[in-house]
Order: C-alpha cells, then sequence, then structure tokens
C-alpha cells in the first residue's frame, strides 16, 4: 500500500499532536510505585485529582473556552446496550470499518462486558467543549479537535493510573479513531478532495501511527455513555444537528472512560 506523507501545511498539526506527553510530569520525578491489585482510597482520590489537572491543562494549552471534569465510578455504573454498537453499522457511520477502532474491528458488546466486569472503578470524563465546534459553519475542523483533545484525556490519564500502579488501567473515548483516521487533517483533505482515503495502518499489518495513544471508540464497543454519565450523576445531554445556531445549543458534551481496577 502507498504510504502517504503529511503534507507540509498540515505538519504544524502533527507537532502539536506529538507534543502532548510533555504536560505529564517528568518520568524522573516520579518515584516508583508499588502495584495496586486493589482499589485504595488515598490512591484514588490522588488519581482524580491529577486527572482534573490532566484535563484543565489540556484546555489552558489548546486555548479554548471548554470546561472538563473526572469522576470516580463503579463499573456496575457503565451501561452496555448492543443497540449502541448496531447503531455504527445500521446506518453505516463514516467511522465504520476505517480504523482497528471502530466495528467491526473494536471490541464487540460482549467482550466489552468482559472486560468491564473484570474491574470495579473506573474514571468517568466528562469534556464540554466549545458549542461552536459542533455546529455549521466550524463544525468541519471543530469536531476533529474535541476528539483529539478528548483523546489526549483518555490515554494521559490511564497513563497516569498506570503510573499510580494501576498497571491494568484502560481507556476508552467518544468518537472514531482520531490518529489518523476520518478525523485527521491527512484524511479530512482527501474526503473534501474525494480522493481515496487509505485504510488504518493496523488494518494493513502495520504499526499504528498513535501507538498507546489511540483508543477505540466507547460506542463501537457497546457503552452507552450518555446513559452511563446520567446514572453517574451528570447532566442529560442534548441531540443536536448542525444547523442549530449555537446560541439555541444548551451544551455539548464528550465522554471518556478508564477503567482503572
Ligand atoms: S491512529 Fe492507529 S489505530 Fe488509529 S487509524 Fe491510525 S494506525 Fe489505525
Amino acid at each position: 500500500m502507498e504510504q502517504k506523507l503529511i503534507p507540509e501545511v498540515d505538519k504544524e498539526w502533527s507537532k502539536i499532536s506529538f507534543k502532548w506527553r510533555r504536560l505529564l510530569p517528568k518520568r524522573k520525578d516520579r518515584p516508583p510505585s508499588p502495584i495496586k491489585f486493589e482499589p485504595d482510597e488515598k490512591t484514588l482520590n490522588k488519581l482524580i485529582e491529577q486527572s482534573n489537572k490532566i484535563i484543565d491543562e489540556i484546555i489552558a494549552k489548546a486555548k479554548i473556552k471548554a470546561s472538563g471534569h473526572a469522576k470516580l465510578i463503579t463499573t456496575d455504573k457503565i451501561v452496555i446496550d448492543p443497540r449502541v454498537r448496531w447503531k455504527c453499522q445500521i446506518p453505516v457511520c463514516f467511522g465504520f470499518g476505517t480504523s482497528l477502532n471502530c466495528p467491526p474491528h473494536s471490541p464487540t458488546t460482549e467482550e466489552m462486558r468482559e472486560i468491564v466486569n473484570s474491574y470495579t472503578h473506573a474514571i468517568l470524563i466528562s469534556f464540554y467543549p466549545p458549542i461552536k465546534n459542533h455546529v455549521f459553519p466550524s463544525i468541519l475542523l471543530g469536531v476533529q479537535g474535541d476528539v483529539n483533545l478528548l483523546n489526549q484525556m483518555v490515554s494521559m490519564i490511564e497513563g497516569e493510573a498506570t503510573y499510580m500502579g494501576y498497571y491494568l488501567a484502560m481507556g476508552f473515548k467518544g468518537g472514531p479513531c482520531v490518529g489518523c483516521g476520518f478525523f485527521s487533517p491527512e484524511y479530512f483533505k482527501d474526503l473534501m478532495q474525494q480522493k481515496k482515503i487509505p485504510l488504518c495502518p493496523v488494518l494493513d499489518n502495520q504499526m499504528c501511527r498513535q501507538y498507546l495513544r489511540a483508543r477505540p471508540a466507547l460506542e463501537a464497543c457497546g457503552v452507552d455513555s450518555f446513559a452511563t454519565a446520567v446514572k453517574c450523576g451528570e447532566k442529560a445531554p442534548f441531540v443536536i444537528n448542525p444547523e442549530h445556531p449555537k446560541e439555541s445549543v444548551p451544551f455539548v458534551v464528550w465522554h471518556g472512560i478508564v477503567l482503572i481496577v
């Protein structure tokens, strides 16, 4: 398969996406953490504190008017519903089959239930991006950037949990793969020019271009993130369409879940 290079004009995007790890404290500044097999209140509280800091730092670095927070939940509050994954296919979503992190390649509903049932505690991330990014005319590039930020939050919080001793921490986020799929600048330009869009390299037996960072879509695994969020005491979201004037939309929310222990 022909390897596409990132056009000069988009290189800034790549630089931005590779800089995100600098937000975490340097590894050498961290004392080694003993591995933990059970939930430990003190560590979990510290993890939530650190997770909120990570979310705030990512939003501040992106220089956008947004907010977000992390909340400790028990995994019995995570709603898994087969209809959610079927909605990726009926009608077919633009992300279907385009990466390892969307159906039919992502964990199935049954597999996700098995994964979730292996954990007792998780972190629910709620991210409220600027409303204008989800309605015309900004939506075409706006959603792309917001999903990218959510992906950063999830992968960094998962990293934080791992370095605190929860070595089996595992993160998922809403939306298709942002690494080099539909939401990447490379893909987006091709789409606009009606060019052939390359498959996710992993589906072509190559290494993921954003290894350790790319995450499965929650919905692709059958997780109803909205029902989960409401069950966890978050605000019930709204269904909007891109034609809505931004003034008419109360808020937009994206969720991520990091399974901890
Ligand atoms: S970031 Fe990784 S998983 Fe996502 S589309 Fe690119 S290669 Fe595939």
